[in-house]
């Protein structure tokens, strides 16, 4: 039987591209992602302009914008021919609820059309990801790799302070490419 590897979408798959897009043709502004300090990028819109962003953000699709990370699609392609892939993507969209349909939509319609080989069967769309075991789960969020044998941790803006002793305690693999995660599972 082939190993259950879940994989998630957003900064693992994808980079944030489509969320600063959105954000900076909203303010007519510059930023980067280097600008976010916390988890939430939309955290970048002033406090007294969320509401009304909210409303511009459910007209747009941001994976229109989004780019796959770099050599993801074809490690992935790999991976795919030796284990049993899922992806899993949390979908609930925090600031309007009403949204979170819509937007489980924009992410199935983007792994449909932008990862063909993967099986559509296979697509999780849940924000509790704790509740899935796999033998391995690849994660930009620390708590969503519980439940998986080897837990690896996707580097991206909002979790490169996490102390290497931190993952260690955790039992967590910290990668930096998707060139990193072919050495260590291919
Ligand atoms: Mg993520």
């Amino acid at each position: 039987m082939k190993k259950r590897i879940m994989i998630d979408l957003d900064d693992v798959i994808v980079d944030q591209s489509g969320w600063i897009k959105v954000i900076n043709d909203y303010l007519n502004s510059n930023h980067t992602i280097d600008d976010v300090k916390g988890y939430y990028i939309q955290d970048l819109v002033p406090e007294e302009k969320m509401n009304e962003y909210t409303k511009y953000f459910i007209t747009q699709n941001i994976y229109d914008y989004c780019n796959l990370n770099k050599n993801c699609y074809e490690v992935l392609k790999e991976l795919n021919e030796v284990y049993d892939v899922y992806i899993c993507s949390a979908y609930v969209y925090k600031d309007d609820v009403s949204f979170s349909a819509k937007f489980l939509e924009h992410k199935f319609n983007f792994l449909y059309k932008n990862l063909p080989f993967l099986d559509p069967k296979k697509f999780i769309f849940s924000d509790d990801k704790k509740v899935i075991e796999c033998d391995i789960k690849i994660d930009d969020k620390i708590d969503n790799l519980e439940n998986a044998n080897t837990k690896i941790l996707f580097t991206c803006y909002h979790n490169k302070k996490i102390s290497d002793e931190k993952l260690e305690e955790n039992d967590v693999i910290r990668v930096y490419s998707w060139d990193d995660i072919k050495k260590i599972l291919l």
